[in-house]
Formats: C-alpha cells, structure tokens, sequence
C-alpha cells in the first residue's frame, strides 16, 4: 500500500504559481499554461499526489477555465468531484486547469451543456454542504 504523497501537490501548486507570474507578465499564452498544466497532472497524478492540494491556491484566486484573478468578495463556482454536474463539467469542451470558476464561466457552462435553471441553486447546496461557504462562495 501506497501513502498519498502530498508534498509533490503543494510542490506543483508552487510551480503553477509560477506560471501563472509569467501568464500575466505575458510571457506565457493562455494555451502555453494549459499545456503546461497537463504536464503538471501528469507528474502528479505519476507521483500519487493530490489534485486538490496543488490547486488549493489557484482556486482561492483565480477562474480555472478563463484563468481571470478574481476580484475581492466576487462569487465563485465548484463543480465537486461527487457533483451530478461532474460529467457535464468533464464533457465541456474548453481547456481548464481546475473544476472552480467565474459567474461568465459558470453562465458558459449552463448555456453550452443545456443545463437547467435549477443548476446554479443544486451547485450552491452542494457546496454548502461540503464547504465552507466564506471560502468557497463569497456572495450568495
Ligand atoms: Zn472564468
């Protein structure tokens, strides 16, 4: 049996950070950081690290899809790995670093997988089920 190895997640999320400096330095393109991105789940995914806590950062600060930094007190979206919206969130297709995002995303999201009205209403209870609403969801 295998421990989890969580110094290689936070590692990454160092390393992401990183990136995401030459990103808005504009040394990096937007597709340069997803590519980059993919290398970086597959060492950790190699290492048996965890996902979670090499985004734990990111997701504080900014959009996975659009990568925007958020603005203070702006309200952000989680789709959970246990979510019934999971597959609709895999099958989307747009390049993204993690499954946390923006409101222009999240109305993306809903437009480009059909999904009902009640979506963003099923998302908030499901997060303030698993979450910490002030961490996770600024405004409601
Ligand atoms: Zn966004």
């Amino acid at each position: 049996m295998t421990m989890s190895n969580h110094a290689i997640g936070y590692d990454l999320g160092n390393v992401l950070e990183g990136i995401m400096k030459l990103y808005d330095n504009k040394e990096l393109s937007k597709n340069a950081v997803f590519k980059i991105c993919d290398m970086l789940f597959e060492i950790l995914g190699n290492e048996d690290g965890n996902e979670g806590e090499m985004l734990e950062d990111f997701n504080k600060t900014r959009c996975g899809v659009c990568l925007r930094k958020y603005q203070s007190k702006e309200q952000i979206f989680l789709i959970d790995y246990d979510s019934k919206y999971l597959n609709n969130y895999e099958n989307w297709n747009v390049p993204k670093i993690s499954s946390c995002f923006c409101r222009q995303c999240l109305n993306k999201l809903k437009e480009n997988q059909n999904l009902p009205d009640s979506f963003e209403e099923d998302l908030k209870k499901e997060m303030n089920e698993s979450y910490d609403s002030d961490e996770w969801l600024a405004v409601v």
